[in-house]
């Protein structure tokens, strides 16, 4: 019996501190939103150049994800996409 208890306790004393090492989550860099990071940034829906960075090449309004942008500023940016796409200022969609 004393055998198998030394046995298991020196499975478990092995130091795996380096197993905790997982390539895939090293070094996530959070993206700052770029409405915040510059104050003096007004969106403005009648300024295609501006608002065409947050639109892919068929139109589409780009995800958080891809943009950065807090859920505050990703909604404004949706509504200024919407509000230039009504006044033909962006496509609607592009082939
Ligand atoms: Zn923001």
């Amino acid at each position: 019996m004393a055998d198998k208890k030394n046995r298991k306790n020196n499975r478990n004393n092995n130091n795996n501190n380096d197993d905790d090492f997982n390539p895939r989550f090293k070094k996530i860099r959070k993206k700052v939103c770029p409405l915040c990071a510059d104050k003096n940034f007004v969106l403005d829906y009648k300024n295609p150049d501006q608002i065409k960075k947050f639109i892919n090449d068929k139109g589409k309004i780009l995800p958080r994800r891809a943009t950065g942008a807090c859920a505050k500023h990703q909604r404004d940016i949706t509504i200024a996409v919407k509000r230039a796409r009504q006044i033909a200022m962006l496509p609607y969609t592009q082939e």
